[in-house]
């Protein structure tokens, strides 16, 4: 007796990062395809097509849609959220034409306290000559989504401490914050109000 049949066959298509929803965290992902193979005596003979794709998670084995290879992952988010940080920090220091050694000092202890990054002052000086302002916008809607009402405004206060690290806070240095506020998608009336708030617990906390 010819014993014929069809069963599941999984090639490897592809790996990457993905963040795995049932680990609930950043893992290495097998992309396979499940292929029906006619076989006769279990030796696979026909290919029979494909069954599709589909992202199968190396540590639980759990499998998922394709489109969850394009998860993006915790360290990706993280990423994106030192270079807005970074970037935001930056525009602020350079709003006012004048860069001087308390504010890099800030701005550096900032960045390394807020940032996967650990820079020193003079790198920090060294970056600003480099910086593309005119991606701050970009870097800024790319972490915005991910952020919470209050994750966006925490981050707009950061700005407005980094503005007066020289002692005052100037129209140019206004205008970035406003700037920053439009890209992480803070209404525009709710600006003046976290500037006021920030200004009120620095006072705060330097009575204390
Ligand atoms: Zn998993």
């Amino acid at each position: 007796m010819i014993i014929f049949g069809s069963r599941g066959l999984d090639l490897k298509r592809g790996q990457g990062n993905f963040y795995c929803p049932n680990c609930q965290a950043d893992r290495l992902y097998t992309l396979k395809e499940r292929k029906r193979m006619g076989h006769i005596y279990w030796i696979p003979l026909i290919p029979l097509g494909s069954v599709g794709k589909f992202v199968e998670c190396n540590v639980c084995k759990d499998s998922f849609h394709e489109d969850a290879q394009y998860m993006e992952t915790n360290a990706n988010i993280e990423n994106k959220l030192s270079m807005a940080i970074k970037t935001a920090l930056s525009a602020v220091i350079l709003a006012d034409n004048v860069t001087d050694k308390s504010e890099l000092a800030m701005g550096s202890a900032m960045i390394n306290e807020y940032t996967n990054e650990d820079i020193s002052v003079e790198e920090l000086e060294e970056d600003l000559n480099n910086v593309n302002l005119n991606d701050l916008s970009q870097t800024l809607g790319e972490i915005s989504p991910h952020l919470s009402e209050q994750g966006k405004v925490g981050l707009l206060q950061k700005c407005v401490l980094m503005s007066i690290a020289d002692g005052e806070l100037d129209d140019s240095e206004i205008e970035i914050i406003k700037n920053i506020a439009i890209g992480l998608e803070i209404p525009p009336q709710y600006v003046q109000g976290i500037i006021q708030e920030t200004l009120e617990m620095l006072t705060k906390n330097q009575e204390d």
